[in-house]
């Protein structure tokens, strides 16, 4: 996601106390094919999507074929119901109060998801609904399933989307379906991750998988979606669009009557530009090309055939889903909308393809994103963005910031991994996600310099492609590119040990 905070303040400067040890690692080896390999041991999701206009409302049938990659034998197997989240009276509310009249445009207005006729290859089981806000699904196995076993789940659901902008939720934009169908959750450490919604972040963690999704809608609407178009076919007003997604994190789509449609190919990738307000059009799309080419040649290949770029409604300044972001329509600028679709894009490779859980380790895709920003710009000069007006600006706002919260706060904590619900406000945690971060990476760079710097982002994208980085593997990845001891940097930044002041 991208939560531009408006800064007025440049040109600080800052000296950063570091304590360094040494702790030596290794990188691990990358692979050529890597959407077919990851896709090979992956769930794979069918989902058949019914739209209705009339009511906002999505009617869906799943049918979910299971894979058990732990080493634990599972005999049950849990999913997050994001859209009660949105229900009314929730307690983890998808948008924060300060928030909550930008978001909700029309005032008050509630989503959900109901769960019905759950099987498990192909027999009814007593399935329950839990979690504070009866977010999550507990589907009960017939059977023990052992490690690298599939069982097959399926069910029926009903969604009500809410009138709201936001990733999930419909206005006279468009309707954006984000987190919108039952994931599962993911098994680690002897447990499914039942992590909560929450109004900070991006509160959203799961395995890659596969997805052939089919939706109908009437014929008046264009679909933007994850995955590539295999099918569509028309019958009367109704139009079905089938798509297919291997080696994804999760599956979004923005439907809209508005929609209008420019494509371009840069480096074997289609990108669409879906927009209906946007003026810049052309200029918008050109943004898209350069961000994808430049982060191609910066990080290594975007590995899918498409991405799509979506002009929007949503409260906060973009949001990403593979190989699809949304971009807010109502930025205050058209050079915050540009830097909007950079960030995005950027997260096709720091979220996308290098997972993390973004519920404590945000700090890694935002942190990352925000700093592929400041690379796209020194390598595209025409944007007449310098790494030091931003840095400057980070700096300078993040320690007015500490001014403000260490006032506020006794124990004011700079730690960067808490979990989201963990954070006392918004700013709080974009400041430590994005802002901190950004200034920790290009710490990181001043000190092991430009070309090690370099070469660490491509060795952590190779490294830790479709799957979830940590604080450990991006030590590992830095460390390798530079043959320098790093855990010390990086423990003591993301722990909140590090003192930043300006002078
Ligand atoms: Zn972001």
């Amino acid at each position: 996601m991208s939560k531009k905070l408006r800064y007025s303040l440049i040109g600080a400067t800052a000296v950063v106390v570091l304590v360094l040890t040494c702790i030596f690692a290794f990188s691990s080896c990358g692979t050529n094919n890597i959407i077919k390999i990851a896709s090979r041991d992956a769930t794979n999701y069918d989902l058949n999507l019914i739209y209705n206009d009339d009511t906002k409302s999505l009617y869906g049938t799943a049918n979910v074929d299971y894979i058990n990659t732990s080493d634990d034998t599972l005999n049950e197997v849990f999913f997050h119901l994001y859209p009660n989240a949105f229900r009314e009276g929730a307690t983890y509310k998808p948008v924060s109060e300060q928030r909550w009249s930008d978001a909700y445009i029309n005032g008050d207005s509630f989503g959900s998801i109901t769960v019905k006729n759950v099987k498990v290859n192909n027999k009814d089981v007593n399935f329950s609904v839990g979690g504070k806000d009866q977010d999550i699904l507990v589907v009960p196995l017939s059977s023990a399933l052992y490690s690298n076993s599939r069982t097959t789940i399926s069910f029926d659901f009903d969604v009500i989307i809410p009138n709201v902008k936001h990733r999930f939720g419909y206005t006279d934009s468009a309707v954006n379906l984000g987190n919108f169908y039952p994931i599962a959750c993911v098994y680690e450490n002897g447990a499914f991750d039942t992590s909560p919604y929450s109004y900070n972040g991006d509160p959203f963690y799961s395995d890659i998988a596969n997805y052939n999704v089919d939706l109908t809608i009437s014929n008046d609407f264009v679909v933007a979606s994850t995955g590539e178009l295999k099918d569509k076919s028309t019958d009367g007003d109704k139009t079905t669009y089938s798509y297919k997604a291997l080696a994804v994190r999760d599956f979004a789509m923005s439907v809209s009557k508005n929609f209008s449609v420019k494509t371009e190919k840069v480096d074997g990738v289609e990108i669409q530009y879906y927009y209906h307000s946007d003026s810049q059009p052309d200029t918008s799309l050109q943004t898209a090309v350069k961000a994808v080419s430049t982060f191609n040649d910066l990080f290594g290949k975007y590995p899918y055939k498409t991405l799509n770029v979506v002009e929007t409604s949503f409260v906060h300044g973009g949001m990403e889903f593979p190989n699809i972001v949304f971009i807010s329509d109502d930025l205050s600028s058209y050079e915050e909308y540009t830097n909007v679709i950079v960030h995005e894009i950027a997260h096709q490779w720091w979220y996308g393809v290098v997972g993390d859980n973004q519920n404590k380790d945000g700090y890694i895709d935002e942190g990352l994103a925000e700093y592929s920003c400041i690379l796209f710009y020194e390598n595209n000069p025409e944007y007449q963005i310098s790494r030091q007006e931003i840095l400057g600006n980070d700096l300078k706002s993040y320690i007015l910031f500490s001014e403000i919260y260490g006032d506020l706060f006794e124990n004011f904590d700079t730690s960067m991994d808490r979990e989201l619900t963990q954070y006392n406000t918004e700013p709080e945690y974009t400041y430590m996600a994005y802002v901190k971060s950004v200034l920790m990476f290009d710490n990181l760079r001043q000190l092991i310099g430009d070309s090690n710097f370099a070469k660490g982002l491509k060795t952590f994208y190779k490294d830790n492609q479709m799957q979830f980085a940590t604080r450990d593997t991006l030590t590992i990845a830095f460390e390798s590119a530079s043959d320098m001891p790093l855990k010390s940097f990086f423990d003591s930044w993301i722990d909140g040990e590090i003192v930043i002041v300006g002078n």
